[in-house]
């Protein structure tokens, strides 16, 4: 197996550097590139400067072998990432017929005059390979000298994506001699660093496959990556770790599927036990109803979201108790408990969730913090409440009471099933 080819990724662009656009084409450039197995040590951000960018590709030159650049290939005076590349190169341009030919008829297609300026977008470095864009109108360029492989592209998304797909990546793949294959084991209702120790050996060990792990909100997911001469063989060594974690983490794992997320595991996991759904939130407002709701072929179990925000729609809707409220107030177990099984009720499904908490900013006081929330969960009659402390601002908060009232949901009803099969207690 060959050693890996190292890329380094440089974005050209005044603006990404004073923050108004944000650099997805970075984002996106260095995923594909881990895919492919290339390793990447260093990224950069320039702007549309001659010297700059010159210095940036001369650097990037002297520490990778495959330079891949994005932005500043348009019209105008201020683009001139093609012509500091070529001459980072020593190469001079001249005009490419074919482009111009092609520049011409984008322009007569769409009915647009032709401005002095676009003649500029047909100048190539002499000895280049000129990209196709088929969604505008400055090609890609590959170049290649002692080894070393400069790739320019137009800097909008729209553009450059279907460039690289097209055409970047086949090139990319035959300079590479392996492959990299991941596979995500994605785990719920376990903390970051509890999941971080729970692997750690198998961190400290491993080479190839690594395994990294990724705190997501509410989740943590493992990735497993082997690099091998063919996907086959990169497969091979991603199973048995695949296995381990499995093994390690139980039902907590809920899928070892890049395509499932935590709500499609639980609807799932209600369309497989026939059981309808319903929720009763305050203040996440209906997220985890809209994060149900998200999922193709929800129709099939989902009831009723209701959104009990004041005491006076709690008693109303679901027939809570002014004692209960008025003795623990809103958010408290009891309540989470009440609305849940209140829930049950009117909407006559096998499972509610319900939420009650302090997302805050006010609202707080020091038996009941801001972040405290009860998320309550009836699988079938039996109910289950849990308290979680959560930090951060208001959207925080809300987005990890959402996560975690899904992760019980899939607890409660595993937890019920597998009581159920055992005979341990009646339905
Ligand atoms: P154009 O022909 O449109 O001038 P270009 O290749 O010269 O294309 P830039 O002028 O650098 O590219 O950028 C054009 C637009 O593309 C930006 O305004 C921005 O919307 C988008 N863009 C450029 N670079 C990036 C990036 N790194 N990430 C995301 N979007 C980008
Ligand atoms: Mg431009």
């Amino acid at each position: 197996m060959g050693e890996n080819m190292i890329v380094e990724l440089i974005s050209v662009g005044t603006e990404i550097l004073l923050g108004n656009i944000v650099n997805t084409n970075a984002a996106y450039l260095s995923e594909k590139c881990a895919g492919l197995g290339l390793s990447c040590y260093y990224q950069d951000v320039v702007g549309d400067n001659e010297e700059r960018l010159f210095e940036t590709i001369k650097t990037a030159l002297s520490r990778a072998d495959i330079l891949l650049l994005s932005g500043g290939l348009g019209p105008t005076q201020d683009d001139l990432t093609k012509e500091v590349a070529a001459k980072a190169f020593g190469r001079k341009l001249y005009l490419h017929e074919e482009s111009k030919a092609s520049i011409q008829k984008f322009f007569e297609k769409r009915g647009l005059e032709i401005t002095d300026n676009n003649w500029k977008q047909a100048m190539m470095p002499e000895d280049c390979i000129v990209v196709d864009n088929p969604n505008g109108t400055a090609p890609g360029v590959i170049m290649e000298q002692d080894g070393k492989h400069v790739i320019l592209m137009p800097g909008p998304p729209n553009e450059m994506i279907p460039m690289f797909e097209k055409s970047i990546m086949p090139y990319l793949s035959k300079l590479q001699s392996c492959v990299i294959f991941s596979q995500t084991v994605k785990v719920c209702g376990v903390g970051e660093s509890k999941a971080e120790t729970m692997v750690q050996d198998l961190i400290d060990e491993q080479s190839n496959p690594t395994i990294a792990t990724y705190a997501k909100t509410g989740e943590v997911h493992l990735r497993v990556t082997a690099r091998a001469e063919d996907e086959k063989a990169a497969r091979k060594l991603v199973k048995p770790i695949i296995k381990e974690l499995k093994g390690r983490f139980g039902n907590h794992v809920y899928t070892t599927d890049d395509e499932v997320t935590l709500e499609k595991a639980v609807v799932d996991l209600l369309l497989a036990n026939k059981l309808t759904v319903s929720t009763v939130e305050s203040c996440t407002g209906g997220l985890v109803a809209a994060r149900l709701i998200n999922v193709p072929g929800v129709s099939e179990v989902f009831k009723s979201g209701y959104i009990t925000y004041s005491n006076k729609a709690k008693r109303r809707l679901l027939g809570i108790k002014k004692s209960t409220l008025l003795k623990h107030g809103a958010v408290s177990e009891e309540i989470a408990r009440e609305m849940a099984k209140g829930a049950a009720l009117v909407s006559k499904s096998d499972v509610t969730v319900s939420i009650t908490g302090i997302a805050g900013p006010d609202g707080g006081s020091e038996e009941k913090p801001v972040g405290l929330v009860y998320i309550g969960c009836n699988v079938c009659g039996r109910t289950t409440v849990k308290e979680c402390h959560f930090s951060g601002n208001r959207t925080k908060i809300r987005e990890n009471t959402v996560s975690s009232a899904l992760s019980l949901m899939r607890e409660c009803i595993l937890q019920y099933y597998s009581e159920v099969t055992f005979g341990n207690k009646d339905k």
